[in-house]
Parts: C-alpha cells; sequence; structure tokens
C-alpha cells in the first residue's frame, strides 16, 4: 500500500502546492480522500484519473477540501466508455453535495449528452454516508470511519484504510479528539493537516487567527501520533506553507512529541505504507 500526497496545499492558493488531497493505492485500487485545488492534474502525475477511483472520500465539506469533486464527477462521466457512477462516501450532507453539484453542472450535461452521440448516459454518484465505523470491505481492503473534532464543522470524518494488515490514517482537519486516536492505534501511518499557532497568532488578523481553533498544530499532530503508536507522522495542508529549506522547521516542532519518522508533505510525495 502506498500513501501518495496529491495536494499538500491549504485554501490559500499557492504555486506549487495543490489543494489537500491525499491518494491511497490498494491491493484492490486507488482510494481518493478529498478533493482539493488541482485534483486530477496531480492524480495525473501519480498515474491515476477519474475513471480509475475505487472510491472517493471526503473528511469535510469546507470548500477547499472539496473544490475539484465538480471535476472528478465530470471527468469520471466523460472519461468511461460505459455507465461508471462514482462511489462517493463521506458524513452527513455529501448527498446533497452531489445533488447540488450535479445540478450546477445541468448546462454541461446537456451540451455533452446532445454532442456525443455515444454519450447515452448521465454522470452519476453512488454516495454513502458515513459517522463512525465500517465504511468498505473489498479484498484485504478495509476502510474504517470515526468522527472527528473541527467544530463548528459539523460532522467531520476521519479515515483509517487497511490492506493485508498494514494501515495507514487520513486525519483531515481536526483537533485532538477520541475518534482520531481510535483511528490511529497501531496504525504505521498517519497523515495530518496542521498549523503554526507560533506563526499565525502574531499577525493579529482575526480571520487568520479563527484558523487556529479547529486545526492540530504540529505539536498537537505530533502527541496523536505518539498516543497511537504510529510509525511515521506526515505533516500536509500546512498553514503557513513553509517557505522552500524551512521543512525543518516544521520536523524540529514535532521531535519533543514523537519519536517516529516525520515527514513535511510535498505534491506527488510517494510513501509505502507497512
Ligand atoms: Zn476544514
Amino acid at each position: 500500500m502506498q500513501a501518495i500526497i496529491l495536494g499538500s496545499g491549504s485554501p490559500l492558493p499557492d504555486p506549487d502546492r495543490a489543494g489537500p488531497s491525499t491518494l491511497v493505492r490498494t491491493s484492490a485500487g486507488d482510494l481518493l480522500f478529498d478533493c482539493g485545488r488541482g485534483v486530477l492534474m496531480r492524480a495525473a502525475g501519480a498515474a491515476s484519473g477519474a475513471a480509475a477511483f475505487r472510491a472517493v472520500l471526503l473528511t469535510h465539506l469546507h470548500s477547499d477540501h472539496i473544490n475539484d469533486l465538480n471535476d472528478v464527477f465530470t471527468m469520471r462521466w466523460v472519461t468511461s466508455f460505459a455507465p461508471n457512477p462514482l462511489p462517493v462516501y463521506g458524513p452527513p450532507g455529501t448527498q446533497e453535495l452531489l445533488r447540488a453539484t450535479e445540478a450546477m453542472l445541468a448546462p454541461d450535461i446537456g451540451y455533452r449528452l446532445t454532442h456525443h452521440d455515444d454519450l447515452q448516459w448521465r454522470p452519476g454518484a453512488v454516495v454513502v454516508e458515513v459517522e463512525d465505523g465500517p465504511v468498505l470491505e473489498t479484498g484485504t481492503v478495509r476502510v474504517t470511519a470515526a468522527p472527528t473534532d473541527h467544530a463548528p464543522v459539523r460532522p467531520t470524518v476521519g479515515y483509517r484504510v487497511e490492506d493485508d494488515g498494514h494501515a495507514v490514517v487520513i486525519a483531515g482537519d481536526t483537533v485532538p479528539c477520541p475518534g482520531l486516536d481510535a483511528l490511529c492505534t497501531g496504525a504505521e501511518m498517519l497523515v495530518h493537516t496542521v498549523v503554526r499557532p507560533d506563526l499565525i497568532a502574531p499577525i493579529g488578523l482575526p480571520r487568520l487567527t479563527d484558523v487556529l481553533d479547529y486545526h492540530s498544530s504540529v505539536e498537537d499532530a505530533a502527541r496523536t501520533a505518539a498516543r497511537g503508536g504510529v510509525g511515521t507522522l506526515v505533516l500536509t495542508h500546512m498553514v503557513p506553507a513553509p517557505a522552500p529549506g524551512a521543512e525543518d522547521e516544521w520536523v524540529e516542532l514535532a521531535r519533543p512529541h514523537f519519536d517516529g519518522t516525520i515527514v513535511v508533505a510535498r505534491d506527488l510525495l510517494a510513501l509505502d505504507v507497512g
């Protein structure tokens, strides 16, 4: 199993970092976690794409995590040569999100159905809303969800992917919480979004300071990794994005709280799990 960071960025546009999304390449196919800005550009860089995703799994419905869901929805449709509805898992609200996405695309769907004689079906999705417990099981792959804490964004979930005895956790945006702790127990890898209060708080902009109360700091993420006994902590969705060459600073902040491997994500970084 591999975890491939497709987008290591945050809501703030960055020339080098796509929006948050992670691909987990399993023996049962590619699982896409979140659909941030530029997700399909980066998926192409990982030799994957919309028609190939075994499933899309959303951690929450904040715009930066779903910016390009509409692109995945459309490209799934137009690059498949038989009906191939997109399996989507996510917290309650996901069904309505897909309905609204299809409604937004109504003119485009009409144009393409009119233009392509061989395209005789509409795009579609099979949505399963999840909060806690088993999500999907196929072959040796098992995905589990648990509630996270990103209040006032509710509900939000994290995921644990297991394949042939190995496990990686996709935390999404959350402060430390029991649901995430449960997912992490004994996992080889934790992919965690993080922020830097030491850099953001002194700026004194309320719009930025607000971001701190519902995300984990680097130290929080490191302590979560330590409690779970995970092997590798991957820091992603970094706010503010580290300047090139400053990544080690982020590792140094985590180090006192976690003695495993610490990795600062960049786009298309591929990591073996186990
Ligand atoms: Zn969020």
